[in-house]
């Protein structure tokens, strides 16, 4: 019979371990609260969400920083009539 273990398929993508805790920090109303970013329990870096923790880096894409749909008018379309 095929058992099961509740094993997360995530690690971090810099230690490899399989476990992290959410990040608790003092609000300002000075109740503490998660600041939604993760820290690795291998590593102890802080990670902005989960995927981060575990994504593997990638080399950025370039994008352009500002895109201009008023500057990619298809102006030429209209001589295809
Ligand atoms: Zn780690």
């Amino acid at each position: 019979m095929a058992t099961f273990k509740t094993k997360t398929l995530y690690k971090c993508r810099d230690c490899a371990a399989t476990s992290y805790q959410p990040v608790i920090d003092r609000g300002p109303s000075g109740a503490l609260q998660a600041t939604g970013q993760y820290r690795c329990g291998g590593c102890r870096n802080i990670f902005a969400s989960i995927r981060a923790w575990w994504e593997p880096r990638r080399n950025p894409e370039f994008k352009p920083s500002v895109f201009q749909p008023s500057a990619f008018q298809p102006s030429s379309f209209s001589g295809l009539r």
